[in-house]
């Protein structure tokens, strides 16, 4: 049995199977990964808009080697000398006001829905609203708040305070809610949901109703933050000023950390005793978020984002005009979809074997996100890949199979609507 074999058979056996992995990855440098067998691959995927920087970027490498010498944790019953400074340049970045930082994106949506709860207490208003096909995470009361079905099975009951609107349907909004509603929360630019960028009158539609009615405007940036879009924020492309943003992911460039950055008017809505967590904002996740967030600008890669994005954009359109089964190609900056007729996972597994990664999603989407340090040369590689596996899937679907009927019909899905 081969060594990777075995870790599979290993992993199998001792680790609980809530993901379903099938290649194991050793190593990697820029946007490049290789697996157990020597291969490599372009990482169009960044641990799902994670290693934002690429892989072993060296000023992050070299601040967590040099921080994890000094000081990894000491607890927040002390001050660090690096949280103070992430939190100015994430508020300079984004809100004005002030952080709380956890270590993931639905802890940080907790913070976000903890923060309503509190700040609605006296008025009798609790309700969150969010939208349908939303991502927020996969505590209860994040599930709760995601508005897809699948994540809630069999966890009943479920909290209660959470009604759902329609994405990118500002009357849904209006109907949802009540003067019992405390907040919406809402990405800019939904991920998991299939990559669907948010209508600029619909955003700033609901900048508008939050402001008549009094309620909370919350972003959840966890996937569409970081520089994904071009913008340090997917908000930011709509030009509105939400009061509280919940982010994760990108933020420590692979090294686990969240936050949540808020506007200055609720900046104090969370107190002393209110809200804590041991590992929140330690030395060393806030120096890797540190180094990530000078990274990105010295090596000018918000404007890399926008650029390689309409690059892959532009290529990947040419490549969608020649197949019948792909219907759209949409996104914001690196975060791209390609919308199928049909589920995507086959052409994510052709893809892998040309070389290169990227992750169905939402059933027909298949999700590109890959680092923003991209080149246009990787770029122009990944879409011709793309293309490769588009030819490769139609041709296996054209070649008559044991079963002719099969084929015949996978043929007819491929090449027409
Ligand atoms: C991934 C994601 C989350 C959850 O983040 P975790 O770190 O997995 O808890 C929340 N919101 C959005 C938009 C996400 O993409």
């Amino acid at each position: 049995m081969s060594t990777s074999e075995q870790l599979k058979k290993l992993h199998d056996r001792f680790v609980v199977p809530t993901y379903a992995p099938d290649l194991l990855l050793v190593k990697g440098r820029g946007t490049k990964v290789w697996d157990a067998e020597g291969r490599s691959y372009l990482d169009f995927l960044a641990g799902i808009a994670v290693t934002n920087l690429g892989h072993g970027h060296p000023r992050l490498l070299r601040a967590i080697r040099q921080q994890s010498r000094k000081l990894m944790h000491v607890s927040n019953l002390f001050y660090n000398e690096l949280q103070p400074k992430l939190a100015e340049a994430l508020s300079q970045r984004s809100l004005g006001g002030k952080c709380f930082f956890c270590n993931s994106g639905a802890e940080a949506n907790e913070a976000l829905i903890k923060l309503a709860r509190l700040w609605g207490q006296d008025q009798g208003r609790y309700e969150i609203i969010t939208m349908r096909n939303s991502f927020h995470g996969r505590t209860l009361a994040t599930l709760t708040a995601t508005g897809q079905d699948k994540v809630k099975k069999g966890f009943a009951p479920l909290p209660e305070g959470f009604t759902y609107a329609n994405f990118n349907d500002l009357d849904s909004v209006r109907q949802a809610i009540s003067d019992k509603t405390a907040a919406i929360l809402v990405e800019a630019v939904q991920g998991e949901g299939g990559i669907r960028p948010g209508r600029p009158d619909f955003i700033k539609g609901l900048e508008t109703l939050c402001r008549q009615k009094n309620i909370l405007l919350f972003c959840d940036e966890v996937q569409c933050g970081i520089g994904r879009t071009g913008h340090w924020f997917g908000y930011q492309r709509y030009g509105i000023m939400p009061d509280a943003i919940a982010m994760a992911k990108g933020l420590g460039g692979g090294f686990p950390i969240g936050a949540i950055a808020t506007a200055p008017q609720v900046a104090d809505v969370l107190q002393t005793g209110s809200h804590a967590t041991t590992f929140g904002g330690t030395p060393l996740a806030c120096a890797a978020a540190l180094a990530v967030i000078d990274a990105i600008e010295a090596e000018g890669l918000l404007a890399n984002a926008s650029r390689m994005g309409d690059l892959f954009m532009e290529k990947l359109k040419q490549v969608a005009a020649k197949y019948a089964f792909i219907r759209e190609v949409r996104g914001a900056g690196l975060m791209i979809g390609l919308v199928l007729n049909q589920p995507a996972k086959p052409l994510e597994l052709w893809l892998r074997k040309q070389g290169v990664i990227a992750l169905a999603t939402a059933e027909t989407v298949l999700r590109f996100l890959p680092p923003l340090t991209v080149r246009a040369n990787e770029i122009r590689k990944a879409a011709k890949a793309v293309d490769h596996a588009c030819a490769a899937w139609v041709a296996e679907a054209e070649r008559p199979g044991p079963d002719d009927e099969t084929a015949r019909f996978k043929h007819l899905r491929l090449n027409a609507e």
